[in-house]
């Protein structure tokens, strides 16, 4: 079976010291923040740096289409940085349904960057965000580039 094409990414920027909850493996101190499955998010409860061995194990799909990664925000480098806000974080509430009433048990929510500038109306979200994923969901599209 043919694979449709991967065209769109969810990868945010953030304020200085915050973490970006969908981050790209390249990005400053890696950390897994959780494993997707089937469209949802398990998080870890202990930190795992992401490590070039954990990468390879997910060949060949890759670390973006089922693993959820923390890293540094990229800040201005990053498309979605507005200079002040994290214009995805935004979208992802504005366009994306609540998944979860409760928040997820995430390790990052002291220093994370969505729900920094959304609070918890980006947690009840957050669960279903893949950072990489196919131009079939158009939601997702819509929450990526903002059209
Ligand atoms: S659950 Fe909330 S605090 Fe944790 S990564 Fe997602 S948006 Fe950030």
């Amino acid at each position: 079976m043919v694979e449709k094409p991967v065209l769109y990414q969810i990868a945010s920027a953030s304020s200085a010291g915050a973490f970006c909850p969908s981050a790209q493996p390249h990005m400053r101190e890696p950390r897994v923040l959780g494993v997707v499955r089937d469209g949802d998010t398990s998080y870890l409860t202990e930190h795992v740096p992401l490590t070039d061995d954990l990468v390879a194990l997910t060949e060949p799909v890759g670390p973006s289409r089922v693993l959820r990664i923390a890293a540094r925000c990229e800040e201005n480098a990053c498309t979605h940085f507005d200079g002040v806000n994290c214009r995805l974080a935004a979208r992802i509430v504005q366009l994306l349904p609540v998944v979860t009433d409760v928040l997820p048990a995430c390790l990052i929510r002291a220093e994370c960057r969505w729900y920094r500038q959304e609070g918890r109306a980006a947690c009840q979200r957050c669960p279903q965000i893949v950072t990489e994923f196919s131009d079939e969901n158009e939601a997702f599209r819509r929450a990526a580039i903002g059209e």
